[in-house]
């Protein structure tokens, strides 16, 4: 059965390999001809563990003739971005131009499955554009929004909690619904307006955790209490769960902040007010300057000093810096006068200018006067050898990630004199 992906990005290649290994036949296509080349090569345009060998491992064909694939699959599934635009409103401008490619190459019966993020009302108004457009198109819409985590997308798009469907027509739902008949979870069926509007609650839920953590975090700080004792204890009371609770410098990413934005774009446009989403936001935009400020308590003085960023993507295992909490602490520190140098295990570009790039971390630690840890890789374990703190001019550690136990501090601090402060966690006396 042939499968058709429009869009190369985290969520279609991971969809187009994941549908792949379960036996179906997948043809991808993007409008980017760079993208479509280095696939075509063997190659890859982002960075998903366990995604290459998946790739690579099953024959999939990929294209920049969009013509190619709607002729040929039954079933597309549309994985474009819907990035932020004016006002916070989802711009549906790729999808909209996805949508009149289609329907400019088919008048057959096929469904369009709508992946990528959209406000409620969006696949009801891309069918009625179809039929404005064609009279003869008898294109379904289908909304089935992803959940998959990048860092570990092709595991969470493998082993989903659920499987969503919004459909008008129920046996349209069904058949839609027995693509993923190799995957064993719950799978519901709904309206493509509940499908739709699933996806922003369930993103909106989870940011609201953090920033709820992240809110309890300053008051445990100036309490003298630990954010980490109370993640344990609220997190193991069931009905409230453990994940999502780690404080730290905020969420980045290319789907929460901009979700969030277009939650409370779509609670303006049928007049409901949204104070949680609201206020997850601003609480979350605050979190790059309370690091900051962790950094000037420790250093004083912020002009000349040399700070190394520590991990410039939004989460360990993923290259992506968009919305990233790390670029904004670096923005400010440079405003400050302070001279900054980035280092990040994955991220091989620069994305603060001003700054300089360190080759490594033992490279980027030396001659500075604090290190802040701004991603949680595994590779920044190493400061806790006295070796690799000892190559810090200053033995100042800003911990923006909660990536130490305290416990490991006191220890290391028995041997090397230093200073670590975290989020909402003081040190024992
Ligand atoms: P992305 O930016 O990585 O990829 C989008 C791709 O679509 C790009 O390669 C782009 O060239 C291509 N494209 C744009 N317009 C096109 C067109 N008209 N025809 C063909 N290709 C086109 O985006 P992403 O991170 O994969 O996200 C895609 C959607 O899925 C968004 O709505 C996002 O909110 C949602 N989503 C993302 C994640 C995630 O973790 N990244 C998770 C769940 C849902």
């Amino acid at each position: 059965m042939k499968a058709g992906i429009i869009g190369a990005g985290y969520v279609g290649l991971v969809t187009a390999a994941c549908f792949a290994s379960r036996g179906l036949d997948i043809m991808v296509h993007d409008t980017s001809k760079e993208k479509i080349a280095t696939l075509n090569a063997g190659g890859l345009p982002i960075f998903e563990p366990g995604l290459e060998k998946l790739l690579t491992g099953h024959t999939i064909s990929f294209t920049n003739c969009v013509k190619e694939l709607v002729e040929t699959c039954r079933y597309i599934f549309l994985c474009v971005g819907t990035p932020q635009g004016a006002d916070g409103e989802a711009d549906l401008s790729y999808l909209q131009s996805a949508v009149e490619a289609i329907c400019h190459y088919t008048e057959a019966d096929k469904y369009i499955i709508i992946k990528s993020t959209v406000p409620p009302g969006t696949a009801r108004r891309m069918e009625e554009l179809s039929r404005s457009l064609n009279k003869n198109c008898k294109l379904t819409f289908i909304s089935n929004p992803e959940f998959l985590r990048q860092g570990s997308a092709v595991h969470d798009f493998l082993y989903p909690d659920r499987i969503i469907v919004g459909s008008d027509k129920p046996l349209s739902g069904e058949e839609v619904l027995s693509l993923y008949e190799k995957w064993d979870c719950p799978k519901l069926l709904m309206s493509r307006e509940s499908a739709e509007l699933a996806k922003y609650a369930a993103n909106s839920f989870l940011a609201m955790k953090i920033s709820y953590s992240n809110m309890i975090a300053s008051l445990a700080d100036r309490a003298g209490a630990s954010i980490d004792d109370i993640q344990a204890a609220i997190g193991s009371d069931s009905r409230i769960g453990k994940d999502f609770l780690k404080a730290g410098a905020g969420f980045g990413g290319s789907c929460f902040p901009k979700d969030l934005n277009a939650m409370l774009h779509i609670g303006r446009k049928h007049g409901t007010e949204l104070p949680l989403i609201e206020n997850t936001l601003a609480l979350n935009e605050n979190q790059p300057a309370a690091v900051v400020s962790k950094i000037k308590a420790a250093l004083k003085e912020l002009t000349d000093k040399r700070i190394a960023i520590l991990g410039l993507s939004f989460k360990p295992m993923t290259d992506d810096v968009r919305c990233s909490p790390a670029v904004s602490v670096a923005e400010h520190l440079l405003n400050e006068g302070a001279k900054v140098i980035l280092y990040d295990p994955l991220v091989r570009h620069n994305p603060v200018h001003r700054a300089a790039k360190g080759a490594s971390l033992k490279e980027s630690l030396k001659q500075s006067d604090a290190a802040v840890i701004m991603t949680d890789w595994p590779e920044f374990r190493q400061l806790l050898q006295p070796d690799m703190l000892n190559t810090l001019k200053r033995k100042i550690i800003i911990d923006g990630r909660n990536m130490f136990r305290i416990e490991e501090i006191e220890m290391l601090s028995k041997e090397v004199s230093m200073y670590y402060a975290s989020i909402g966690r003081p040190l024992h006396d």
